[in-house]
């Protein structure tokens, strides 16, 4: 079987990316309340009672808000570095302790292997993860200010990428937020933009890269053709072709990604 890749979610509304091999299901992030997201695993043709983890990036609310609910209504799992724990639990109401997992460099749910490494971000430990299923590998790197070696490190020679492309730098200057919040969003533990991600899409991608995702787009600051344009114009000036060649495509705030399977 084919490794299964959808994005439910992604922005600053709630996030949340479902994987699928031959014997497990996994859930990075549970952004949304339980009954989106099991909503969301029905409506792509998936079980939404069967998840054997959830892996979560960091505690800010859009990665967090279901993940207490899911894990006692269906006893799953939650695995978290121990930073990462005790910023959350105030917020997610009591887990299970059998279900309190704190995060290895190595974590094996059945067939899949899961591996965190370090982004740039405002919270207590945030991280992407890696995904490694047979010789595929998934990356997954949202909520970071900035590309440092260690992400360049981690996503390259992958087969499945979803990068944060999260504004256009022109729309937060000129736009609605106020000062204090551009500078955060703009700030090396932000978030990061168009041009950035298409930066680091393009030093990263290999010949065997096959899907690339552009993800957690901001309702304010962005459009999704714009995030587009701005990653596609990039990687080709990088002698990259793109659709036919690399699929480039978007995930919502709203609604499911297509699913992907490598
Ligand atoms: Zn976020
Ligand atoms: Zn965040």
């Amino acid at each position: 079987m084919k490794l299964k890749f959808c994005s439910l979610y992604s922005g600053s509304s709630g996030n949340c990316q479902y994987i699928k091999s031959q014997n497990a299901t996994i859930i990075v992030d549970a952004g949304l309340s339980g009954k989106r997201i099991q909503g969301e695993i029905a409506n792509i043709g998936e079980d939404p009672n069967k998840i054997d983890a959830i892996f979560i990036t960091h505690e800010h609310v859009d990665h967090i808000q279901g993940a207490g609910i899911m894990s006692r209504r269906l006893n799953i799992p939650i695995y978290a570095n121990e930073k990462t724990w005790e910023a959350m639990s105030p917020c997610i109401g009591n887990i299970k302790s059998h279900n309190i997992k704190i995060l290895d460099d190595c974590t094996q749910i059945g067939d899949l292997t899961i591996k965190p490494f370090d982004i740039s971000h405002d919270a207590a430990h945030p991280v992407g993860f890696n995904i490694f299923y047979k010789n595929k590998k998934i990356s997954l790197v949202t909520d970071t200010g900035r590309a440092n070696g260690t992400i360049i490190t981690s996503i390259a020679d992958s087969d499945l990428l979803l990068v944060e492309s999260n504004h256009d730098e022109d729309m937060v200057i000129i736009g609605p937020y106020p000062w204090p919040l551009k500078r955060r969003v703009l700030g090396e533990y932000g978030h990061m933009s168009n041009e950035a991600a298409g930066r680091l899409i393009a030093e990263v991608i290999r010949k065997g890269t096959e899907i690339v995702l552009l993800g957690h787009l901001s309702r304010e600051n962005n459009f999704p053709e714009l995030a587009y344009k701005t990653v596609e114009s990039i990687l080709v000036e990088n002698s990259i072709d793109v659709n036919p060649g690399v699929c480039l495509d978007l995930t919502y705030r709203d609604r499911a990604s297509k699913v992907y399977e490598i």
